[in-house]
């Protein structure tokens, strides 16, 4: 008789040093005994990521993409790998693989690539034979055979696309939050955690700068009926916010920020931010993210460094009353806050300096 199947995803603080992957190793042999087949997704050692990418940036202000795909993949191999043997520690069979061995195959897009086609053969049989399987987040590999990454907080994509594959029970995404809150509980103080919120929500909330749950991964999870919680790593399975299909709520379900961008003045050669250009203002000048650009330090025009600040909610872009709190609750601050709304969502740019206020205050306003 097969085992339901639960897919845990760790996060890089949550593997940050050796105690913290034998509390993993823990939490995982607990899932595994009370009679669930275990599928883990581990992330890179906490700033590991971030430090190989300013090696290779020492070595070359342009490295190749290629050679900074197999250098940034490295960091989930580390954590996978100690995992493993943590598990085994304990007493349970354990195996690691990297995403190409896990049969996650994407495009040739280097440094972040679209994951095509999932074929989990190895972990699958793995399963069978009673492993509990380590995968290394944020990797995979093309047709052709090269190793690709998925992008910044990449990991979140593996976990969500494989439990797809697999057709598992549910994707438990495991941070060093308890769940989705209101706003970033790190920024605002009266952040309040939600039991549950529905996909398009925490979409709208992801795309709008929110980090818990990346954008990407969450797409996935609507396209293939994923069911997804969000939760903390030293608190029990099962205790994670709920993230059920459904659309973007009437109410304020929640506000994020953007602190990634930059305002660019009027520039002819456009291509230096090419994929990177977000708006244009009326009176010329560029909203640019900077996430995956080389450094500003080095781009041709001058650039200031801005935030976005988002609410998300039907009713702050479709009811003008609380439009006007929102704008107010900015403009107290800001005078010259620009504001603007799409979808479900309303946004105001602010100096990067003054968006932890303007976050609390549009906060206190709406939720
Ligand atoms: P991981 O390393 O586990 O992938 P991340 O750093 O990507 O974790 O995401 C967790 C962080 O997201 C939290 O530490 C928190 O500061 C931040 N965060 C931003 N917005 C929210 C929100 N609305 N709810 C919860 N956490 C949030
Ligand atoms: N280690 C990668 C990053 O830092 C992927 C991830 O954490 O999900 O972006
Ligand atoms: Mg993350």
């Amino acid at each position: 008789m097969t085992r339901p199947c639960v897919v845990q995803k760790y996060g890089g603080s949550s593997v940050a040093d050796v105690a913290q992957i034998r509390a993993v190793a823990e939490r995982v042999v607990e899932t595994r005994r009370s009679g669930m087949d275990v599928v883990v997704v581990v992330s890179a050692m906490g700033n590991t990521t971030n430090e190989l990418l300013a090696l290779a940036s020492e070595i070359s202000p342009t490295p190749g993409r290629r050679e900074l795909d197999l250098l940034i993949s490295v960091g989930e191999r580390v954590s996978m790998t100690l995992l493993a043997m943590a598990i085994q520690e304990l007493g349970e069979p354990a195996q690691s693989f990297t995403g190409s061995q896990s049969g996650i195959i994407t495009d040739t897009q280097h440094v972040s690539a679209a994951v095509v086609e999932v074929r989990p053969h190895r972990i699958r049989r793995a399963l069978d034979e009673g492993q509990i399987v380590i995968v290394a987040g944020f990797q995979g590999v093309s047709r052709t055979g090269e190793v690709t990454t998925l992008g910044r907080g990449g990991s979140d994509t593996t976990a969500v696309v494989l439990t797809a594959a697999l057709g598992a029970e549910y994707c438990e995404i495991c941070s060093d939050v308890d769940g989705v809150y209101t706003a970033d509980p790190r920024v605002v103080e009266g952040a309040k955690r939600l039991e549950e919120i529905p996909l398009d929500a925490a979409l709208a909330m992801s795309r709008a700068g929110s980090k818990v749950l990346l954008a990407d991964a969450l797409e996935q999870a609507a396209a293939h009926g994923v069911t997804l919680s969000s939760g903390s790593t030293c608190k029990p399975s099962g205790s994670g916010t709920r993230l059920p299909p459904g659309p973007v709520p009437e109410a304020v379900v929640g506000v994020a920020s953007d602190a990634a961008l930059w305002l660019v003045e009027p520039v002819s050669a456009l291509d230096q931010f090419q994929g990177a250009i977000r708006a244009q203002l009326s009176d010329g000048r560029l909203l640019v993210d900077g996430r995956n650009l080389p450094d500003p330090s080095t781009w041709t025009v001058p650039a200031s460094p801005v935030a976005t600040i988002s609410a998300i909610g039907r009713s702050v872009v479709s009811n003008p009353e609380t439009t006007q709190h929102a704008v107010n609750a900015v403009r107290a601050l800001v005078p010259n806050a620009v504001c603007w709304a799409f979808g479900d969502t309303w946004t105001a740019m602010v100096d990067r300096e003054r968006a932890a206020e303007v976050e609390a205050a549009v906060h206190d306003a709406l939720c």
